[in-house]
């Protein structure tokens, strides 16, 4: 006799940044969650550098051993000459975003979700208010679809998919000798990163070589190991681990939410179409899309599409920005452009945002990181006041 289905209130699809963090908030506010992904665990098959800016670094509390802070931007032109950016307080954290997967796969566990690997969604019946699952066993009242990019809860249901992308590529190393870890090291050259960047990346245990082209175009990753191996030493490195991925480049779908149904993270195209970062919205919507859920199951609250709607990133000034980008200047262009004032004020708002660098020269900078490498890093927060 076929069993009933397991019923949970809520059903999320896809255990990365945006369901992980969907998932503990959900059930630590009293619904009963299932998570299914196909991957055999939260930190396999990773596509993602795992770099996060400071504002998701202060919202959420991510363990000090997973992070490694990194307070300036060394930004090449296509020339190779460079300019370093940074500002008074600012910093990246740089993850191992496997590990960081595993322990907020852990969270989710301890705060009661159920956390089904091997198990892909495939499609669902829904009747009276219930979505019923093919190829597993479980029903739900709702379903969050937190499945990346080319979401397959979004195909399936007719919501909006995202329909431009960055093509990113990658390469680890164990070591970089060559690689100064105090910077995020950002390359413009639109002849092998066309329309984005490339970057070599100081991780906790490994550095990231990896660059994106914009939608229609190819990232040419050899071209860049090849040109940058003098500042490097890619040769002397070992290869630990390749990755390659799309990132959503044309801002919310729509609709990203239908009632029963909400689109988190990359599957409603929550990336920034300038930087193409994605993991601060993955987490914070994921966050804000459980809270709300729960709201509207357990305590007659509005419902997510209606709820969100106020709070959905816009990107407006990330779109004008990508629209020149795609131009994919000339490098020649780019390298007489790179020292103007006007670019570098570009340059430090898109990383730094409204955080300026006055009063604080860069010698002074490096000085006080150099006294900082003889300390406790966790006294580190205070170092520019
Ligand atoms: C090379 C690269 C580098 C990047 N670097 C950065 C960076 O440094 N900083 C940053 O902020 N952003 C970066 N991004 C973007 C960032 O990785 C994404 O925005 C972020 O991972 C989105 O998280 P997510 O949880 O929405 O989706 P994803 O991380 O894409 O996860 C989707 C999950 O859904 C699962 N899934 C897929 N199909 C199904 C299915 N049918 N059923 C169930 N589950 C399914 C997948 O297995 C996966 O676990 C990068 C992207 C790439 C490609």
């Amino acid at each position: 006799m076929a069993h009933p289905p397991q019923p949970y209130d809520l059903a999320i699809i896809g255990a990365s940044f945006a369901g992980l963090a969907a998932a503990k908030t959900a059930a630590m506010r009293g619904l009963k969650v299932a998570v299914l992904d196909p991957k055999p665990g939260a930190g396999d098959h990773v596509t993602t550098t795992g770099i996060l800016v400071q504002e998701a670094a202060e919202e959420f509390d991510i363990p000090h051993s997973l992070t490694r802070r990194v307070h300036g931007v060394r930004l090449y032109a296509p020339n190779l000459k460079h300019v370093d950016l940074f500002a008074p307080g600012s910093f990246f954290l740089t993850t191992e975003p496997g590990r960081l997967l595993d322990w907020l796969a852990q969270e989710a566990m301890r705060a009661g979700a159920h956390l089904l690997w091997r198990t892909p969604f495939t499609g669902a019946g829904r009747q009276g208010g219930v979505f019923t699952f093919s190829g597993v066993n479980i029903s739900a009242r709702h379903i969050i679809g937190a499945d990346g990019a080319r979401s397959a809860v979004a195909r399936y249901f007719g919501l909006g998919r995202n329909k431009r992308f960055l093509a990113a590529i990658e390469a680890q190393f164990d070591h970089l000798e060559g690689a100064d870890t105090r910077f995020l090291h950002c390359f413009l050259d639109s002849s092998i990163a066309p329309g984005h960047i490339a970057w070599v990346v100081p991780g906790l245990s490994a550095f990231h070589a990896g660059l994106a082209a914009a939608p229609g175009r190819r990232p040419h990753l050899k071209a860049f190991l090849k040109k940058s191996e003098p500042i490097f030493g890619f040769a002397k490195a070992k290869a630990i681990g390749h990755t390659r991925g799309r990132i959503p480049c044309g801002g919310l779908v729509k609709p990203w939410a239908i009632p029963g149904i909400t689109l988190i993270g990359d599957a409603a195209g929550m990336a920034s179409p300038m930087t193409g970062g994605g993991i601060r919205y993955a987490l914070g919507f994921g966050r804000r899309s459980a809270q709300v859920v729960a709201d509207h199951l357990l305590h007659f609250g509005p419902p997510p599409e209606i709820a969100l709607a106020r709070v959905l990133p816009r990107f407006a000034l990330d779109h004008v920005l990508r629209a020149g980008l795609n131009l994919a200047p000339p490098n020649s262009l780019l390298s007489a452009a790179f020292g103007t004032p006007a670019i570098r004020w570009l340059a430090r708002h898109i990383y730094f945002r409204s955080r300026g660098s006055q009063g604080v020269s860069l010698a002074d900078f490096e000085a006080r990181l150099a006294s900082l490498e003889s300390k406790d890093s966790t006294a580190s927060a205070g170092v520019f006041r």
